[in-house]
């Protein structure tokens, strides 16, 4: 019977540096023993590497048209006839083998296609800065691969060295739309980012491949930032427009006057849970702090009342709306929301109503941002504080505290605020200390927003409606919210991608994604990828 100890290493063999000299040892023997053969083998390969790699520099860079040759045509059509008789012989195998089988038969062609298209384009471009436009010192050809919507592309560049910037440069990668090192076509460029946006990236890369596109989860995920930071860059530009007055006005008068309409704002502010402090639980809680994983995102929705319509099944949509949302402070979130408040209509609009709970920094936000508008309190925000002073001093669920609570809510929705107020007051001297600072807690609340609970012109108006004999005013005034449903809706909708149960973010991860996510609601992903837009090929 055999024993394992011999193999097992103990400390009375080799150390580890005498079995590495033993080795070095070993190969150098092994090199000098090696026949002159086999290194005129060795020689030829490299030599003949170079000289393959030389002639297809050679083809490449002076092709001018980007087409299949006869055999390559001949091919791919005896290939795709391949693969349909096979699913003529399958009864049980239908369309969506078809569909699968030509896509797969088409790809090989496309990428060659692709890729002396791209090459065609490479050749053209001149050799110069693309920041100074000066001519390019000690050019030279290098290749480089890339994924792309076909699989892998391997184009060959001219590049060369600008002695006035100091740099090299690919100026075909400029023209090509490629990164500096990132290994992705514009168009996988796209797809990285509107998948990660939308999706877990273990998620996104599965819907990459049913799609056609194999890409590895750590290339998406990188991909996918790299894309963020190019929205951030536009974003700060688009907002950057803000900067002198003049540019403001205008933005403000830029739209051709329209009909009279109500501009709504509506603001709010959501948790994300962040790593930021990850690691440092310990030391924070030692120096009595502690540790931060909440973080607010804050988040703003700009639409026309008139954008605002029903589907046939009586739910509210908005045709046109924009969004601002940032992980970055509610200094980001007021310039964000204004410049894109100017482009939905600022200028002309006849009201702005910004409408929120009852959270401080909102409202002076809006004061700040939109001081001429209208400030309204959620209606249902306003009706929560009454349900949690009822559940307080009557239980939850009573009828007792549904009875209390009934003439409240009424008075709320008859804009008769300053009675709920007296009503709240007159109950304290009633009540144990504590529970008497939770009322005064929602008294203020009442008080401070007095001025922004005005219901009842619209439920009112609402009313007529639903009687038939409203006036032409109220008719307008029916479709004016009371509540910020439409941001919160939209918080919901950002939380399911990015407050998913595990998931921890960085301010940078996430506010990359979130910038791509915004970007394409607010239907400016064209401006990111141009050959994203409908249209592209006729302009
Ligand atoms: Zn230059």
């Amino acid at each position: 019977m055999t024993t394992l100890t011999s193999t097992i290493p103990t400390t009375t063999g080799p150390s580890r540096q005498v079995r590495r000299s033993r080795a070095r040892v070993a190969a150098r023997t092994l090199a000098s023993a090696t026949p002159p053969v086999e290194n005129r083998r060795l020689t030829q390969v490299i030599l003949d590497g170079a000289a393959t790699k030389a002639a297809a520099a050679a083809q490449a860079t002076t092709l001018a048209k980007a087409q299949l040759a006869e055999a390559e045509v001949q091919a791919w059509l005896k290939d795709m006839d391949a693969r349909l008789e096979v699913i003529f012989a399958h009864p049980e195998q239908n369309l969506g083998e078809i569909e699968e089988q030509l896509a797969r038969s088409v790809q090989e062609p496309l990428r060659l296609l692709a890729q002396r298209a791209a090459q065609v384009k490479a050749n053209a471009v001149l050799c110069e800065c693309p920041e100074c436009h000066g001519l390019l010192t000690e050019q030279r050809w290098l290749s480089r691969t890339i994924h792309s919507r076909f699989g892998p592309l391997t184009i060959w560049r001219r590049y060369g060295f600008c002695p006035r910037c100091g740099a090299w440069h690919f100026p075909a990668d400029y023209a090509l739309g490629l990164g500096r090192k990132a290994p992705a076509s514009p168009y996988v460029q796209e797809i990285s980012a509107l998948l990660v946006s939308k999706m877990p990236v273990e998620q996104a890369v599965l819907v990459a491949e049913r799609l056609g596109l194999d890409l590895s989860r750590c290339g998406m995920h990188q991909e996918a930032h790299r894309q963020g930071l190019k929205a951030q860059e536009w974003r700060a530009q688009f907002v950057g427009q803000l900067a002198t007055w003049d540019q403001i006005q205008q933005l403000a008068t830029a739209q051709a006057p329209t009909q009279p309409f109500t501009l709504v704002i509506e603001i709010d502010a959501w948790d994300i849970r962040e790593r930021t402090d990850w690691g440092q639980t310990k030391q924070l809680r030692a120096q009595g702090k502690k540790p931060e994983r909440w973080h607010w995102v804050y988040m703003a929705t700009v639409f026309r009342l008139d954008h605002r319509g029903q589907t046939a099944g009586n739910r509210a949509v908005i045709t046109q709306r924009g969004y601002a949302v940032t992980r970055l402070g509610i200094e980001a979130l007021s310039a964000q929301l204004y410049r894109e408040a100017l482009d939905r209509g600022l200028g002309q609009a006849q009201l702005v109503l910004v409408i929120a709970d009852g959270a401080l920094w909102i409202w002076n936000l809006a004061k700040d941002r939109f001081p001429g508008a209208r400030q309204e309190l959620d209606l249902f925000h306003a009706e929560e504080h009454l349900w949690a002073v009822a559940h307080e001093l009557y239980g939850k669920g009573t009828p007792e505290a549904q009875a209390w609570v009934g003439p409240l809510l009424q008075q709320i929705r008859e804009d008769q605020t300053v009675a709920v107020i007296s009503a709240l007051s007159e109950l304290k001297p009633r009540l144990l200390e504590a529970q008497q600072k939770k009322l005064q807690t929602q008294i203020e609340y009442f008080e401070h927003n007095t001025q922004r609970m005005k219901y009842k012109e619209v439920l009112d108006a609402r009313k007529a409606c639903e009687e038939g004999n409203a006036t032409e005013e109220q008719k307008q005034l029916a479709n004016r919210p009371v509540g910020s449903g439409a941001i919160e809706s939209a918080c919901r909708q950002y939380q399911c991608r990015f407050k998913r149960t595990g998931q921890f973010w960085t301010t940078a991860g996430d506010e990359a994604l979130m910038c791509l996510e915004t970007l394409w609601r607010n239907g400016r992903w064209h401006e990111l990828y141009p050959h994203a837009k409908p249209s592209v090929a006729l302009n």
